[in-house]
């Protein structure tokens, strides 16, 4: 049975195994369709009194892709990540197979049902965490910990930024669903940049001037890499701040800026003042964020506080990459946090609204809680404040454009735990206007 939906096309089979066939491979053969973003297979035995073993692989256009024996019954394979015991790597079109090996069956034969999913590129919003460390550098955690704290926070993406290094990047665990982006922290006694998106993003991170540091940015550039300037107003390290030139050299750009950082506290509070202003300005920066998480010393320092989402047609590097470029990002203070979505007609945050363009805004916000405050933010301050109610948990609301150069959303959340009001969640801008946008 074969059903087709905009996520993908899933077929359902059914495949008798007969005693004859006890140990021999049955090939079950099915059909690839072009750009897909995922195959997930599921095999179930049909219930019997005597039970059968049914061993699981698959067969790609080239050759065997993977064989977990009786070990699975479920396999995902997607571009950069497979389940363990296959190779991630090109979905290409064709003639695919899966192989079940008849291991044991009663003597009246076994009943398989397969079904085999084949899962489209769809527009949607990827939460991950852009900071962290790990035991490559002064963090605690061996990558394989850093991935399972990721994966149980519900994170889809996480980057290895240790400091100076690479060596985080060179092999990343297989037993893990939680997509690795590759990354590198330039730590130099002025600030820290995030390099990511490349394994080797440099070749040296010795930086004692202005010059040097041109230099190491403009080779991770070349390489690919996307820059950030990570927690560019903290308070609470003598060398974190970011004290050289905010022009990175000639020709070059920061790809976005760290402005959320961990914990809601005053470096963040200066950084989102700073982001606001050179948005005022007419600088087009886009705002990301990182827990830095070290270890489990700050109960407050978690894999995802705050996490990053970006809204991508795939859990694939580039495309997260791409998506962040674009300013197509919003933070929430947490995996579980409020959520955001800001748009005009067809366009959305990080885009260039037309002056034609007619369409109010449209902001939809999610996981709110009664209290919680809806600001917009334009190039002239806060220009509305909503005070959710006890029953709203989504509010999908339309705002006039006021003639604004941009328009972006905070929610602020009263957290008992601090008895403080913080920020809960943030959008990128959505931008006004054709020609606007050089300083
Ligand atoms: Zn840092």
């Amino acid at each position: 049975m074969d059903t087709h939906s905009k996520a993908g096309h899933l077929t359902t089979l059914t495949v008798n195994l007969t005693k004859r066939e006890e140990k021999q491979i049955r090939t079950v053969p099915f059909h690839v369709e072009p750009n897909l973003e995922a195959i997930r297979i599921s095999m179930k035995v049909a219930a019997s009194r005597s039970p059968s073993t049914i061993d699981l692989g698959l067969r790609d256009p080239r050759g065997t892709r993977g064989w977990s024996g009786g070990a699975r019954s479920q396999i995902v394979i997607r571009e950069e990540t497979a389940t363990p015991g296959y190779l991630p790597g090109s979905l290409e079109a064709g003639d695919w197979a899966v192989l079940l090996g008849v291991y044991e069956v009663p003597a009246e034969g076994a009943s398989v049902e397969l079904e085999i999913e084949q899962v489209l590129p769809l527009p949607r919003w990827i939460g991950g965490d852009l900071h962290s460390h790990t035991v490559h550098s002064d963090g605690a955690f061996t990558v394989d910990e850093a991935a399972n704290r990721a994966q149980s926070a519900g994170l889809a993406f996480l980057a290895l930024t240790d400091h100076n290094t690479y060596s985080q990047n060179l092999g990343y665990p297989r037993d893990t669903r939680v997509l690795f982006v590759p990354g590198m922290e330039l730590t130099t006694y002025s600030g820290h940049v995030n390099l990511l998106g490349v394994p080797q993003p440099v070749d040296d991170f010795r930086v004692a001037s202005q010059a040097d540091l041109t230099h190491h940015l403009k080779i991770a550039q070349e390489r690919g890499a996307l820059i950030s300037v990570n927690h560019p107003f903290e308070t609470e390290c003598s060398s974190c701040a970011w004290r050289w030139d905010w022009d990175p050299g000639p020709n070059m750009d920061w790809d976005a800026v760290e402005v959320w950082n961990g914990p809601w506290r005053e470096a963040n509070v200066l950084a989102l003042a700073w982001w606001q202003s050179e948005l005022e300005s007419g600088r087009r920066r886009v705002a990301i964020g990182g827990s830095d998480t070290h270890s489990l010393e700050n109960p407050h320092i978690r894999h995802g506080w705050p996490t990053t989402w970006v809204y991508a047609n795939r859990c694939r590097r580039d495309a997260i990459l791409r998506a962040i470029r674009q300013g197509r990002v919003f933070l929430s203070y947490a995996p579980s946090g409020p959520t955001i979505d800001l748009s005009c007609g067809a366009y959305r945050m990080g885009d260039v609204v037309p002056t034609a363009e007619t369409e109010s805004v449209t902001v939809v916000a999610k996981r709110l809680q009664p209290d919680d405050e809806i600001r917009i933010v334009t190039d002239r301050g806060i220009t509305q404040r909503t005070l959710v109610g006890l029953e709203e948990v989504a509010v999908d609301k339309r705002i006039q454009r006021h003639d604004a150069r941009f328009c972006r959303v905070e929610i602020w959340r009263q957290f008992p735990d601090v008895q403080r009001r913080l920020l809960a969640a943030m959008s990128n801008p959505l931008y006004f206007g054709e020609t606007w946008g050089t300083p």
